[in-house]
């Protein structure tokens, strides 16, 4: 993009050149304050739940005579701080393994139907715990060339958001069709929503609608991130729309010749 710019010939290049030139310095500037904020946040995220564990065994260390329940429920919280600090550190690993392999897809002739079937297949315990009906609608076979493994990652991540953002009960509809060149993956859940201030928000890295809210669910905000890089690399698009209370809709979209199969 900035190469297509400083390339702009014009009847004043030195203009055209220095509202280049501008034009690259604000981008550095952004790309620069991006990565602080990555940083800043990543060491807030990690430090969290670090916190809380040398709180939890400081106070067992200081006490005299604790008894075993208290024991237990003190490392019960420890453990789980710890399964929280290992979340936030694989999904940061997932995020520089999609940066990193930028290049690198591994395409492989994938029909959709199938992948999304041993999706439904490996959540459908976490759905039965919440009693949350977990339905697949399908018109016609689908094939087309994916990273198998990066679009299940995509698809776990939003399917497993429905089933964390729906209260017991619920229901959860995927559907997978042809729309023009289009193949589109729709996941629409009945649950508890997203605010429209939110929206533009959600697939920013450590984005979370209500911080108290994910960390009961277990979420790290880096969910959806990783779902959108991951689409974005197989050229996709990911729509949402939303209404508190009602429930929410992801629309997935990835051009029918993607990875080069036509
Ligand atoms: P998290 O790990 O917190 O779930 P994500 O990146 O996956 O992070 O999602 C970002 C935020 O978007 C979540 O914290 C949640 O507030 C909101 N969200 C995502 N999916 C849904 C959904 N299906 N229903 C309601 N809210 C959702």
């Amino acid at each position: 993009n900035l190469e297509e710019r400083v390339e702009v010939r014009g009847n004043d290049e030195l203009s055209n050149l220095g509202s280049s030139f501008n034009l690259m310095i604000t981008r550095i500037a952004q790309v620069e304050q991006q990565r602080k904020d990555f940083v800043a946040n990543v060491s807030h995220e990690l430090r969290t739940p670090l916190s809380a564990v040398k709180l939890l065994s400081e106070s067992l260390l200081h006490q005299d005579h604790v008894k075993v329940e208290t024991y237990r429920e003190f490392l019960t919280d420890i453990d789980s701080e710890v399964d929280r600090l290992n979340k936030i550190i694989e999904n940061l690993l997932a995020l520089v393994d999609i940066d990193k392999g930028k290049l690198i897809l591994d395409y492989q002739i994938t029909y959709i139907n199938y992948l999304i079937e041993n999706l439904i297949h490996s959540l459908k315990p976490l759905a039965d715990n919440k009693n949350i009906e977990l339905l697949f609608y399908e018109k016609e076979k689908i094939h087309a060339k994916l990273d198998q493994i990066k679009m299940q990652q995509a698809l776990t991540n939003i399917i497993h958001n429905a089933i964390k953002y729906t209260p017991n009960g619920g229901k959860i509809e995927i559907s997978l069709y042809m729309e023009y060149e289009d193949i589109v993956i729709k996941i629409e859940d009945n649950g508890i929503g997203i605010p429209e201030e939110s929206l533009p928000y959600i697939f920013e890295r450590f984005y979370r609608v209500d911080k108290a809210r994910a960390r009961s669910t277990g979420g790290t905000g880096l969910g959806l991130a990783i779902s959108h890089q991951i689409i974005s690399l197989h050229q996709g698009r990911i729509e949402v729309s939303s209404e508190i209370n009602k429930g929410t809709i992801f629309y997935i979209r990835l051009p029918k010749d993607v990875g080069g199969l036509s």
